[in-house]
């Protein structure tokens, strides 16, 4: 198949795909990576009258360290955050899930801030900023705004960004001592997209105790979804197995509500929610405990 016909801009700089968007409104799509939106154009599933090319605006592909963490420019392709030796050093849940989005050939193209945007509920970029309580720092023609990933997530491939924003920057915060993560997620083959993921993020006291834990589950619900039940099983407790199973109990029965597809019935994404936390968070504990 072949795309409808659209009008092609490749702005230099923010203000200039900003205006695009203004001027364009909901008949315009930003163009990042391409790896999402061209195949639903070629499938005529999206049809913008007016594409607008991110790939020559200056700046928007740059990771940073601050004191408070780090930033990651929209732009950033999937494969150099995977590649690069700050990510892996201070957002190493995100280094540990990047080789699961997909193929190589498709993250040295897609970009982090396409697939936050496309919010696909089965990707894991998103579930893992969800888990690492990512902000994400938005431009549109009224200024600029900072919204958390808690917030930012509104449904089937739906976000806070209006029509005439765009996404700019992503802001992992720094690790609290005591902080350890893991992923995991279950695909018919490596690459394809998940039947099921985790990516988890968990703190503990000196005394091995478990004071806080973000959940972040993938593919069973209309976006990434934040398993609040089982982080209460785990609070204030130390990660044996007995509470490890009640956290894993509780996200597979109380935290999701799982949609069925001729991949997986509802009652088999539970079956796999229980099974990879329980594998997931002996992980993230462990390391925990060797960074507390
Ligand atoms: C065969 C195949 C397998 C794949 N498997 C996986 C997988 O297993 N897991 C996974 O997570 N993904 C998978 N993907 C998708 C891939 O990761 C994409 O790269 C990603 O979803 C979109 O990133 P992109 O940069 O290509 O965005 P694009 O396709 O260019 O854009 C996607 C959407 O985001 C919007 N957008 C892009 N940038 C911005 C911005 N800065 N601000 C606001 N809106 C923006 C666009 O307008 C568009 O609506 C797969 C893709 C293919 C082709």
């Amino acid at each position: 198949m072949k795309p409808a016909a659209f009008a092609y801009h490749r702005p230099d700089s923010v203000e200039g795909a900003l205006a695009l968007l203004a001027e364009h409104g909901y008949d315009a799509k930003l163009l990042a990576g391409g790896q999402s939106l061209v195949p639903a154009m070629n499938f005529r599933l999206a049809a913008p009258a007016v594409l607008i090319d991110l790939n020559r605006v200056p700046a928007l592909d740059e990771i940073a360290e601050t004191p408070d963490g780090v930033h990651i420019g929209a732009m950033v392709r999937q494969r150099t955050a995977e590649r690069s030796e700050m990510v892996a050093a201070s957002v190493p849940l995100l280094a540990e899930t990047l080789p699961f989005v997909a193929h190589a050939q498709i993250r040295n193209r897609g970009t982090m801030g396409g697939s936050i945007a496309h919010a696909d509920p089965a990707a894991e970029i998103p579930a893992v900023m969800l888990a690492l309580g990512a902000r994400f720092h938005l431009r549109g023609p009224g200024g600029a705004r900072v919204v958390a990933a808690d917030d930012f997530f509104t449904g089937l491939f739906g976000t806070a960004l209006e029509p005439d924003e765009m996404l700019v920057k992503i802001e992992v915060p720094a690790a609290a001592p005591g902080t350890g993560i893991a992923f995991d997620e279950l695909s018919r083959r490596h690459g394809d997209f998940a039947l099921a993921g985790v990516a988890a993020s968990v703190q503990v006291d000196a005394e091995g105790r478990c004071t806080a834990a973000r959940i972040a589950l993938l593919s069973v619900g209309d976006g990434p979804v934040l398993a609040a039940g089982a982080a209460a099983a785990l609070a204030g407790q130390h990660p044996s197995a007995e509470a490890i199973r009640a956290a894993a109990h509780a996200a597979a029965q109380n935290d999701i509500d799982p949609p069925g597809d001729i991949h997986a019935s509802p009652a088999y994404r539970r079956q796999l929610v229980e099974v990879l936390v329980g594998r997931v968070l002996p992980r993230a504990f462990q390391r925990a405990r060797s960074a507390s």
